[in-house]
């Protein structure tokens, strides 16, 4: 096997590293976790991408999740390009921002009203600043390798000796994080209904709690869908305490089935978090929920919530015109494209130690011996392995998220074609690893 050239990509990362740090925006491109430096890409079209080297990849990042149609549509782009002519933003409201509130509200049940931000991130800030206004309470539930977005209260994580079972005060999970702002923060393990009672009752000793937040389908620990009735009781516990549910669908939501996870899985939030697909590839996120909670948003009530870009109409124009070609039809065939790649994927893996999950429109590939059920078994995993396995799969022309902890996004754009030469990259790969 010759490996691609990548001279420019190690140019261009070099002459990075001196001026943003670690030579990347966002740190999980930056391909520590596979072991090797990033591809810096110059295009992409459908489901492949084009380095600035010129090698092609089929792409499974997509954009970590908003590029549901593939790279640079035709009628996103048009829409983009149109609503750019008539001008860029005005701090003044638009009517696309209408329109896609009304959008989001007729997909999502549980959404009557929506307001927009220009990130998952923000979002996020919003919902717990809201459920905690709604509750007047603080503590906040978390599910431990479930991520919400880079905000100080929710980048905790378990503190030692309560990493297993019984509940217990967090720790911050980033240097800059104060000891304030992670310890109203409770994380409990996934699939653990008993870990779950026991954060609940030591959040209600100990002033209340406000949230239990969570991904329905957690898809940043690697894919890890709820254990027959998790989720179900989630609510319930929720809904006992007083507390909101606050269901993060900024990846499942207009993913994994047309009114997102909660449809899929019949389960409704209080507040749901949306992004990704809804931007179309431009910044964009939204909370929603009913109108009483909604309503308790600035200038409507007294929590606040704004944003210079929020709502921008280019944002606007490609989340509509991404949103307008997702009919049943479309969730049919991402569905069923999803279900090919895993079965080719499984089958290139044999009898090989790996775990092939998948749900409509998302996958990852544990190399791990047993069922992933939650964060502590991701961690588990043979994280060598899978950073050698996905450094073969790029020099063959495949692209794979770069993390054992993040999922595989597949698009309307994949063809068979293409499903079948990742299906050969990786077979080869994994011949490699022996
Ligand atoms: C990506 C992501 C976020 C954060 O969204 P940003 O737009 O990156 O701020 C929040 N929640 C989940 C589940 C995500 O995957």
């Amino acid at each position: 096997m010759s490996s691609p050239t990548d001279t420019r990509s190690r140019d261009l990362q070099g002459r990075a590293a001196q001026l943003i740090p670690g030579g990347v925006n966002s740190p999980v491109r930056a391909m520590r976790a596979i072991g090797r430096d990033p591809l810096w890409i110059r295009a992409g079209d459908g489901a492949e991408l084009v380095d600035v080297d010129g090698n092609r990849y089929v792409d499974y990042v997509c954009s970590w999740g908003p590029l549901i149609h593939g790279h640079a549509h035709p009628r996103i782009v048009d829409a983009v390009c149109e609503a750019a002519r008539s001008g860029m933003s005005f701090g003044a409201p638009t009517e696309g921002e209408l329109l896609l509130a009304q959008e989001i509200a007729a997909r999502m049940q549980s959404v009557e009203m929506v307001r927009s931000t220009s990130s998952g991130t923000e979002a996020s800030m919003t919902a717990i600043r809201l459920a905690r206004a709604a509750t007047g309470r603080r503590a906040i539930i978390k599910f431990a390798g479930a991520y919400h977005g880079h905000l100080d209260s929710l980048l905790a994580e378990a503190g030692s000796g309560v990493a297993t079972a019984a509940a217990g005060r967090s720790v911050p999970a980033s240097p800059g994080v104060t000891e304030g702002a992670a310890e109203d923060t409770i994380v409990s393990p996934w699939n653990d209904s008993r870990a779950l009672e026991e954060a609940a009752e030591w959040a209600a000793e100990r002033g209340g709690l406000a949230a239990i937040i969570a991904e329905p389908l957690p898809a940043n620990m690697g894919l890890v869908p709820p254990q027959d009735g998790f989720l179900q009781e989630v609510r319930e516990v929720a809904a006992r305490c007083g507390a909101l549910l606050i269901l993060d669908e900024v990846i499942s939501g207009f993913r994994v089935a047309r009114g997102g996870a909660q449809q899929l899985l019949g389960v409704s939030a209080d507040l749901t978090i949306m992004g990704k697909v809804i931007g179309g590839g431009l910044p964009a996120g939204a909370v929603g929920g009913p109108a009483e909670l909604m309503g308790m948003l600035a200038p409507e009530g007294e929590v606040y919530h704004a944003g210079t870009l929020s709502g921008n109409p280019l944002a606007v124009a490609a989340g509509l015109a991404s949103l307008s070609m997702l009919d049943e039809d479309a969730y049919m065939r991402l569905a069923a494209t999803t279900e090919k790649l895993a079965n080719l994927l499984a089958a290139a893996a044999g009898d090989r130690p790996v775990q092939v999950v998948s749900c409509p429109g998302l996958l990852t590939v544990f190399f791990s011996e047993r069922p992933v059920r939650s964060f502590a078994d991701a961690k588990a995993c043979d994280l060598d392995a899978y950073g050698r396995w996905c450094r073969g799969l790029l020099s063959r022309g495949v692209y794979p998220p770069p993390s054992q902890f993040e999922a595989w996004f597949p698009s309307l754009a994949h063809q068979q074609e293409q499903l079948e030469r990742t299906a050969s990259a990786a077979e080869e790969s994994f011949r490699e690893l022996e």
